[in-house]
């Protein structure tokens, strides 16, 4: 199909009346870090303590997009830039749908990031480094992933055989090998607070 003879349609309920019928702003925390850095992990829990200050979330997780959507994606650089692609595509929808959207995927790539902040409106997009060294995240190794890159077995593994450009200007930055998981929830709620995305 040509892409002329698809036009967009204007919605007949705005992102403006859908947050204002859900009393808070809708925008995306995107998690980004190596793996077993801690992304999952607060996005998780962040999206727990929003929801029980009323807040309605969803949590986009790596692994399981690459279950469904993105299945048909492997780990190249090609496969891993499509990857962000289609979830900052599908992280803009839930902005418009008016739910605070948290994301946890490596995406390592500066460029990529970026191109999912062009995505959405001035300030929609709030860049948390989940920031860990590589050995703590090796120590911790969550999913026996590290020992399984090392003895070879997973090519193109972030940190060890595969690049992580660390964000330069991220709207947050959590060390998570200096503050609890806690400290680091309430770090991002202020933050959402002081920009009145929540009340
Ligand atoms: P990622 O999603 O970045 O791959 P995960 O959240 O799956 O990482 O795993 C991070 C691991 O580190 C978990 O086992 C978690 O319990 C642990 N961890 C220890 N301290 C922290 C912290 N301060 N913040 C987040 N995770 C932590």
């Amino acid at each position: 199909m040509s892409q002329k003879t698809i036009v967009w349609h204007k919605t007949s309920v705005s992102k403006q009346d859908r947050q204002a019928l859900n009393g808070h702003k809708s925008c995306i925390l995107w998690f980004t870090g190596l793996s077993g850095s801690g992304k999952s992990t607060l996005a998780n829990a962040l999206a727990r303590a929003l929801h029980e200050q009323k807040v309605r979330t969803y949590v986009l997780d790596g692994d399981n997009i690459r279950h469904g959507l993105n299945k048909d994606l492997g780990f190249s650089p090609q496969d891993r830039v499509e990857n962000i692609r289609r979830i900052g595509e599908v992280a803009k929808l839930f902005v418009d749908a008016g739910i605070m959207t948290l994301t946890a995927f490596i995406s390592p790539y500066r460029a990529d990031r970026e191109q999912v902040r062009a995505l959405v409106e001035e300030g929609e997009f709030i860049e948390v480094y989940v920031k860990c060294p590589l050995s703590e995240c090796e120590q911790r190794d969550p999913k026996g992933l590290y020992k399984r890159a090392r003895a070879g077995e997973i090519p193109h593994f972030t940190g060890i055989s595969a690049p992580y450009e660390e964000p330069e200007n991220p709207e947050l930055i959590i060390e998570t090998d200096r503050v609890s998981v806690e400290e680091a929830v309430e770090q991002l709620i202020r933050y959402l607070k002081d920009r009145q995305m929540i009340p």
